[in-house]
């Protein structure tokens, strides 16, 4: 497995130039992040707060790790004081769970907020109608120790190039849209995390800032 040459080909590959990749490392080894470590990457990705847990002390003080999976808010604690980025923030608890192991440890953090776009009941995420009614809580407008950064989607898992497309477009719009409307000054609509190793390029053409890709990069995983 050349870590090395498989960043360089997914690099070349981006439609979008300037959008930011998080080398999704779940399930495997330290060797192999410190590989792509190496090769220049320091945003890394892991789905289970128990792996970045392991692997944070054992990997250099300037990554920065992003949980891209289902977070419970039992486990908010153990990540609240580093994590750079919480990517799937997909309830209103799990959010005012963040907003106080945030207060705790004296820090903002960054979250995006994750939209369900796919057709598939299993996938999480907020649906439009959820996501307005926080936005409106007078609760939300008090928070204090998170800051929004943008939305987070998956699309459906197929072949149907059509349909990821108009998911990813779908989610593209609703990010345009709550630019426009009036948020509280720790919303700030800048990232649109979207796409992995199967269908980054059609998500850097609808407009992603932030492609999450593990497979492309470390190889097929084995669970
Ligand atoms: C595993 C995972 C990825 C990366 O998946 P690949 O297909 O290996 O690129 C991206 N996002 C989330 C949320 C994941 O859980």
């Amino acid at each position: 497995m050349d870590i090395k040459a498989n960043l360089e080909a997914v690099k070349k590959s981006f439609k979008n130039p300037q959008c930011q990749l998080i080398a999704v490392s779940k399930t495997k080894p330290v060797e192999l992040l410190m590989q792509a470590y190496d090769a220049g990457i320091r945003d890394f990705g892991e789905n289970k707060v128990q792996e970045i847990q392991e692997k944070q002390p054992k990997m250099p003080d300037d990554v920065r790790w992003h949980m891209i999976g289902h977070l419970q808010r039992n486990k908010v604690k153990y990540i609240a004081s580093f994590v750079h980025l919480i990517h799937g923030v997909d309830s209103f608890k799990l959010l005012k769970e963040i907003e106080k192991q945030g207060k705790k440890v004296g820090r903002k953090i960054p979250v995006l907020l994750q939209m369900h776009i796919a057709e598939e009941e299993s996938k999480f995420g907020f649906d439009k109608k959820e996501l307005e009614e926080m936005l409106a809580d007078p609760e939300f407008r008090q928070l204090e120790h998170v800051s929004v950064r943008g939305l987070m989607g998956m699309a459906t898992f197929t072949e149907n190039e059509d349909q990821i497309r108009k998911e990813f477009k779908g989610l593209k719009s609703l990010f345009e849209e709550l630019k426009t409307k009036d948020l509280p000054d720790f919303v700030e609509l800048e990232e649109l995390s979207m796409g992995m190793s199967g269908d980054y390029l059609i998500a850097q053409e609808e407009g992603s800032t932030m492609v999450r890709i593990g497979s492309a990069i470390f190889g097929a995983r084995n669970y």
